[in-house]
């Protein structure tokens, strides 16, 4: 049998558990399907910039918002979404294992980091090596850091890195840096950057911790430095496969938000990292989250011919203005 749902959520990392307890709170039914509990909240061992918390991890945050969304009566299945279509009786959503019917849809799928490829550096993961460089380039104050990547996120990863490490060693394949000018010209300024062009990472050594990375140049010539941390910025994939077809695409693979969380579709709305709300962090997922997921509900309140939670407005009676 096909269940039915007043509103699905697809992920349940921060975007997506955080619409889960704004929806689940006005006692509509909800379903929040997921392949995991978290999505990148499971890369992040210390968490240092979710405010109100200070020392905390990104596992214990999903499991208190999991929680908290359990709570307001929302339900959890963890299944992966392969297929949303649209039909006459509203949005069906096809996972691995069940079919169910929604009135609306939050979509919040997030990202996951490119790796490296190189052997055993699964090992090293927060153990020196890194993916997110605005997260965690703050551990590296005064110490010794390499980066490898594309683009303009190899660009970005360097000056923030500049601000806090004593050295880094920047690695590209190709032999002169791409990207904006005023970033490279920037980096180029930067008295504790070394560029290293033409060159890639073949090995990651160190006992517990990374201890050093043996880098290759383009003729095969090897090189071991020792670096304190190696930070990967090879970009994310966003897999949107099961909705694209729906939704407008951006051209960087997000799906097209408004601040409110709508998407091109009236009945879908998306928050988080696969979206293209600005500054990809947890406190902005949740932010998305919780507006994408109110939206979700006004949707189907009025649906129901019923007035939902009104976004912000302002009245003036006589001489007193009022805000809400
Ligand atoms: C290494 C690393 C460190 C970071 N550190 C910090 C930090 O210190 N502070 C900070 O603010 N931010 C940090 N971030 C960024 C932060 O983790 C993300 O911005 C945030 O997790 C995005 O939340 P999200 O819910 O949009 O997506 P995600 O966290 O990616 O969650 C998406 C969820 O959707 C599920 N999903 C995807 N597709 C499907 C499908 N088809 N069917 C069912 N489920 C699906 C996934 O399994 C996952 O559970 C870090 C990121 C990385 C990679």
């Amino acid at each position: 049998m096909v269940q039915e749902y007043e509103v699905i959520i697809i992920g349940g990392g921060p975007a997506g558990l955080s619409a889960g307890i704004f929806v689940a709170r006005q006692k509509v039914s909800c379903l929040l399907i997921s392949k995991d509990l978290g999505g990148q909240l499971n890369l992040i061992p210390k968490l240092e910039n979710y405010p109100g918390t200070i020392m905390s991890s990104g596992p214990l945050l999903a499991k208190t918002l999991e929680n908290q969304f359990l709570m307001f009566g929302g339900e959890m299945s963890y299944d992966t979404v392969e297929r949303v279509d649209e039909t006459e009786a509203g949005l069906t959503v096809k996972t691995l294992r069940a079919e169910y019917k929604a009135k609306a849809l939050v979509v919040a799928p997030g990202k996951v980091p490119n790796n490296l490829g190189v052997e055993n550096e699964s090992n090293f993961v927060n153990k020196g090596v890194h993916y997110c460089t605005k997260c965690d380039a703050p551990f590296y104050q005064g110490r010794v850091t390499a980066v490898i990547g594309v683009g303009a996120y190899l660009l970005e990863s360097g000056i923030l890195l500049s601000r806090m490490a004593s050295k880094i060693y920047l690695i590209y394949k190709g032999g002169a840096l791409g990207g904006d000018k005023e970033m490279i010209s920037a980096i180029e300024k930067k008295e504790n950057i070394e560029l290293i062009p033409q060159s890639s990472v073949k090995a990651l050594t160190g006992a517990n911790n990374l201890q050093s990375i043996t880098i290759v140049d383009n003729s095969g010539q090897e090189k071991v430095v020792n670096v304190d941390g190696l930070f990967i910025e090879m970009g994310s994939k966003i897999n949107l496969e099961f909705i694209k077809h729906l939704v407008k695409i951006n051209s960087k693979s997000e799906i097209e938000t408004t601040i409110e969380g709508k998407t091109s579709h009236p009945a879908i709305f998306a928050a988080g990292d696969a979206s293209s709300i600005p500054y990809k962090q947890i406190v902005a997922a949740c932010s998305g989250g919780a507006t994408a997921g109110l939206s979700a509900f006004n949707y189907v309140e009025k649906l129901k011919g019923k007035p939902g939670i009104r976004a912000d407005w302002k009245k003036t009676i006589g001489d007193t203005v009022f805000h809400y």
